[in-house]
């Protein structure tokens, strides 16, 4: 199997499966006890939320566990409207993950507006409008995706968080895909919450996190037995939050690898191109993540060639795959002004540091090979039309 669908989520590292074990077997202590046993569990749990902390250059006590990143967008969403009850405006970018957006939508059926930030064909925000719209007098808060989970796309996060902060307006990020990725510090910036998930690192499944800046005032999404310090009600999940921990850990030491998984996308990107007549790639080329590529085929849908790359044991996405595995017409890449047939026609490959210069040929040769089948057997007779 080629595994290039490490945005979806990563295979868990073997030194983070080992340090997880004990905590999963032997050391089953409720960390909220007061007895030695549960002790070393809430040990275990600081010792993480340091190593996250330390990941985005944030205090220990600004990092509240979740189970995943989309709670800890929810959490951050919700607690920001509901501790500003006047503001009736939510703010996002036109590129957010649904755990944004479909918050933010809910909340238009109670009364609220929601404005959308435009990009550009290249996934690049729209500063200008974005300045426009945090200057909203009835802003609860603004979001924005550090980077876009389908096309890689970074966001310029201080820019548009200065914008906001002009405003004193409170600003969120949704920095699930970029956290571990590239370079992050929440140092001099005025991001007020930030989401993190350990899946996407090669940590486990189900946990995440929030940073909440000790700057401002904080409601829980979860109310209970009171664990996080009042922030997350809810026995902790101690074995995730230490894979966590491990995972930020080993994510900080290995930032330089960046450079080598792109070294492998680039390869990649400029095989398909070479090989496949049309190939575009989708978001700015020199603004992404290193493991990111999003291609459009021209005159190939993009569900039939996933379909013979499945055949093929290559695994890959389309732009947006809902939980039954339907797919869909990028709803990112028709949001940068394409057109529906490129939203359709288009496949995010996404790669890890696991990825080998070996699986990179093989999965070009198969690209190649679907895409030559579909084109064949296209209206057009295998003429490649493209739509710009
Ligand atoms: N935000 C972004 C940008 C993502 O890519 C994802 C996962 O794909 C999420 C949020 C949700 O994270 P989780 O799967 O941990 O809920």
């Amino acid at each position: 199997m080629i595994y290039l669908d490490n945005n979806a989520t990563t295979a868990i590292d073997p030194e983070i499966r080992e340090t997880m074990m004990p905590w999963l077997l032997e050391n089953y202590g409720n960390p909220s006890a007061g007895y030695r046993f549960g002790k070393l569990s809430r040990k275990a749990i600081e010792t993480a939320r340091e190593q996250v902390a330390a990941l985005i250059d944030a205090q220990p006590d600004e990092i509240v566990f979740t189970s995943c990143g989309t709670e800890s967008n929810n959490t951050a969403i919700q607690s920001a409207i509901n501790l500003r009850p006047d503001c009736k405006t939510l703010l996002c970018s036109n590129v957010e993950h649904s755990a944004v957006l479909e918050v933010m939508q809910h909340f238009e059926t109670r009364g609220y507006a929601h404005r959308l930030n435009p990009v550009d064909s290249s996934g690049a925000l729209d500063l200008e409008a974005w300045g426009e719209n945090v200057a909203a007098d009835d802003l609860a808060i603004a979001s924005l995706i550090w980077a876009n989970n389908e096309t890689g796309v970074i966001s310029p996060i201080g820019k548009a968080a200065e914008l906001a902060a002009e405003h004193g307006v409170f600003f969120h990020t949704d920095a699930v895909q970029a956290v571990g990725k590239i370079p992050m510090s929440v140092q001099n910036l005025p991001v007020h919450s930030l989401s993190m998930s350990a899946h996407k690192i090669y940590g486990p499944k189900g946990v995440g996190a929030l940073f909440v800046s000790r700057d401002v005032r904080f409601q829980p999404l979860f109310f209970g037995g009171g664990q996080e310090r009042e922030r997350r009600s809810g026995t902790e999940n101690v074995a995730g939050i230490v894979g966590f921990g491990k995972a930020a850990e080993l994510a900080k030491s290995r930032l330089d690898e960046a450079e080598s998984i792109a070294a492998k996308r680039d390869t990649f990107e400029e095989g398909v191109i070479a090989e496949i007549e049309g190939t575009e790639i989708n978001g700015d080329p020199s603004l992404r993540l290193p493991n990111t590529s999003n291609l459009y085929f021209p005159g190939v849908d993009g569900e039939g060639l996933l379909i013979l790359l499945d055949e093929a044991d290559v695994c890959c996405s389309p732009g947006s795959a809902c939980s039954t595995g339907a797919v869909k017409p990028s709803r990112i890449v028709k949001a940068m002004g394409h057109s529906s047939e490129r939203a359709r026609s288009s496949v995010r490959f996404s790669l890890s540091r696991n990825t080998t210069m070996a699986e990179i040929r093989d999965a070009i040769a198969a690209i190649k090979t679907a895409v030559k089948k579909l084109r064949v057997t296209m209206p057009s007779g295998g003429r490649v039309v493209i739509n710009s």
